[in-house]
């Protein structure tokens, strides 16, 4: 048996790298198969055949199984248990009761990963961003068929409702978005023709660019960017060195106003 042999339908709340399938030697139709991908095993708690998963290329096979699945990811999200291992991953980043709202982390395919919804102007599903629940991981990003790039969409808040005249704050990522309002991310360090001008179609009078502390060039180049296409007035922010949006995220918006330096306008 391979692992994409199996038709995985619950992921372990409490074991990292476990998920439970529809065995396919008996007439389970729950998902009494254990598939440990972790340790390359399985067992069926119905018919209690099981034994050792036929290895490969496993980074492969996942870009397979993301593959096939992009077509029906919506069914494939769960919401995340508050209990499991995934919410305490969220909460030893600092993640609140407030933030974890808006981030609305999801299961997916990997039982490692959360995962979050990038939905577009219209608050439909577009993309996916998700990560390693590791303390060290970085984002990746999933598209179904047809979606474009990351660099036509910006993530911001559920409820963010933005009106014309007022203030902006430019982010690098999802994590950075969830601590102050009028956030939006722009999923790096530049910002994309199509993601200025959705900017610019909310019609703001002020933007402030808040990127992690290693990126102060590029927020040079972000403001010159925004300025050369729109007169507006512009700020940047940059946070201590070694820090980012996130680290000083419990200062919301306030620490933005205190440090932030007007460069246009
Ligand atoms: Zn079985």
């Amino acid at each position: 048996m391979k692992l994409h042999d199996f038709k995985v339908v619950r992921i372990s709340d409490t074991k990292i790298g476990t998920v439970y399938a529809i065995c396919p030697f008996c007439a389970d139709t729950k998902g009494h198969a254990e598939v440990d991908k972790v340790k390359n095993v399985w067992h069926c708690h119905r018919c209690h055949r099981g034994g050792r998963l036929a290895t490969g290329n496993s980074q492969s096979k996942e870009k397979v199984a993301m593959r096939e699945l992009s077509i029906n990811w919506d069914d494939y999200l769960h919401s995340i248990s508050p209990q499991g291992l995934h919410a305490r991953y969220l909460e030893r980043r600092g993640f609140g009761p407030i933030q974890l709202k808006h981030l609305d982390p999801r299961y997916g395919p990997s039982s490692s990963k959360v995962y979050f919804l990038v939905r577009d102007d219209g608050g439909y599903f577009r993309y996916v961003v998700g990560r390693e629940i590791t303390a060290t991981s970085q984002p990746k990003w999933w598209f179904p068929k047809g979606t474009p790039g990351k660099s036509h969409f910006l993530w911001h808040t559920p409820g963010f409702s933005f009106s014309p005249g007022g203030h902006i704050v430019i982010v690098e990522g999802i994590f950075d978005a969830v601590w102050g309002i009028n956030r939006v991310a722009c999923f790096g360090t530049s910002l994309s023709s199509c993601q200025l001008n959705l900017i610019l179609g909310w019609d703001p009078k002020e933007i402030t660019i808040f990127l992690d502390s290693d990126a102060a060039v590029k927020a040079e180049e972000m403001a010159l960017h925004i300025f050369q296409k729109h007169t507006l007035r512009i700020y940047i922010c940059v946070p201590p060195w070694g820090q980012d949006p996130e680290n000083v995220g419990a200062y919301g918006n306030e620490f933005l106003f205190d440090t932030r330096r007007r460069v246009f306008g």
